[in-house]
């Protein structure tokens, strides 16, 4: 696979993102001077990470395996060697830039084959293996042909763009070597695709349970808690299913031109969201039936969630928080946070999409750009209570001396579907009621 202008132009010209139809804008072309906040590389490993049964093996220094391994707790159900515990790097020196490192990685796919008996290997170009030119096409191809299980070149190397790119690229990749390779022993008539959700902390345990209480049958994800086997099979779902992950909105419209399959873009985060996502799976579907047991599970499960989570909103009752995680979660976290009786008052746009800015003005007023400066100002001009971010802005919510919780990939319990916002309403109660923010912020007896 090449991967060359054309290829790069296409995918971020996603002719089924909708602002591209109105005016030609990049979906992530990075901007002259600004950071684009993580290379191609780190986007296509993050987005293929968490297939445990798979080795993922960098070609390229060791620092690029460090930018992007483990940055998310994926979970996983995989009951064989799990590996992605281990990170595997073929560990370029100057000596391989200037023979070329062919032989290197050929030995590197031998052993890590031999040792850990994946089910697949995934081989990741990076900046140094490609401007070299080590032929990493020919060397998979030849150990697969060797070794008779699948070698993936995964051509996303971190000059070609930031990390949104470098997710569809992986994506290319899944498309052309693996889906479809594998015929199933049945075809499910309502088997369906979870795309673009990497169960982070267990996100896709909280619904797929739902999806299977109600007769449908997740055949393949790409990726959290998948399996090489499921992905080869992918071509006979009835349905993708898009969760918060517009990057790989091109992957899915080439399954619908290639296999017929449509597609369904939903978030399972917060009551509506879910509940609204699990009727547009059923409605897609298009039975009668699947849409009636849809409804009445969709009631039974809001009803139970809305008496356990009575005692938090109590708590939560006019409070006000601002929101800063951007991408997707600028709109879905926002609905979130407001299902369990907070109010948002703004929340950050940065990274998201042209689709996921219309979004978010959907759900909240203020949507800012600028989170150094506009933070501050807000949180003084609206009398803000908590700060829902990454990490990085803490020290911001401590100047404030206001709450602070951390919402984002670096989140350590489930805030997914139903069952995960009575986690997410628990956090934000144990932040607000935590005097830990208003005591650091205070001067020391000796400053006084
Ligand atoms: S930008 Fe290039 S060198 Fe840096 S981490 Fe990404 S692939 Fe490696």
């Amino acid at each position: 696979m090449v991967v060359s202008r054309e290829l790069i132009k296409e995918l971020l010209s996603e002719s089924d993102c909708s602002h591209n139809s109105v005016k030609k804008s990049s979906c992530d072309k990075p901007k002259p001077g600004s950071t684009s906040g993580g290379c191609a590389y780190e986007g296509a490993q993050i987005s293929l990470f968490p297939y445990a049964d798979t080795v993922h093996l960098v070609h390229g220094p060791h620092t690029c395996l460090g930018a992007s391994w483990e940055t998310r707790a994926s979970m996983t159900s995989f009951e064989g060697e799990n590996n992605i515990q281990l990170g595997y790097c073929t560990n370029i020196t100057a000596q391989d830039i200037i023979f070329g490192g062919d032989k290197k990685l050929s030995e590197a796919i031998e052993y890590v084959i031999s040792k850990k008996s994946p089910q697949a290997v995934f081989v990741y170009e990076t900046c140094v293996t490609a401007m070299i030119g080590d032929n990493i096409d020919h060397i998979c191809k030849e150990s697969w042909e060797r070794f008779g299980i699948p070698v993936v070149p995964i051509h996303a190397p971190g000059f070609a763009g930031g990390k949104n790119l470098g997710s569809r690229l992986a994506s290319e990749s899944i498309l052309n070597f693996l889906i479809g390779t594998k015929e199933p022993e049945t075809i499910h008539a309502f088997g369906v695709n979870l795309i673009g959700d990497y169960n982070v902390t267990g996100d896709m345990w909280q619904y797929k349970s739902i999806l299977e209480k109600i007769g449908i049958k997740v055949i393949s994800t790409l990726s959290g808690d998948g399996r090489i086997d499921e992905i080869c099979q992918a071509h006979r779902a009835k349905l993708n299913v898009i969760v918060c992950a517009k990057s790989l909105i091109t992957l899915c419209r080439k399954m619908r031109k290639r296999y017929g399959i449509p597609y369904v873009s939903v978030s399972f985060y917060g009551k509506r969201d879910t509940s609204s996502a699990i009727l547009s799976i059923a409605n897609a579907l298009g039975s009668k039936k699947m849409i009636q047991k849809a409804k009445a599970v969709i009631q039974e499960e809001e009803e139970k969630l809305d008496k356990k989570l009575e005692p938090y909103k109590k708590i939560l009752e006019g409070k006000k928080a601002i929101l800063n995680t951007g991408g997707n979660k600028s709109w879905s976290i926002a609905s979130a946070l407001q299902d369990i009786g907070l109010n948002v008052v703004a929340t950050s746009i940065n990274k998201s999409t042209e689709e996921d800015i219309a979004m978010a003005k959907k759900y909240v007023d203020i949507v800012f750009k600028n989170p150094t400066a506009d933070q501050p100002k807000l949180i003084d001009e609206h009398g803000i209570h908590i700060l829902l971010a990454g990490g990085r802005s803490l020290y911001t919510a401590i100047k404030k001396k206001i709450a602070f919780a951390d919402v984002n990939q670096e989140k350590k319990r489930s805030y997914g579907a139903y069952n995960g916002l009575i986690n997410l309403a628990e956090d934000v109660c144990a932040a607000l009621s935590n005097p830990v923010f208003k005591l650091v912020g205070k001067k020391a007896p000796w400053e006084s």
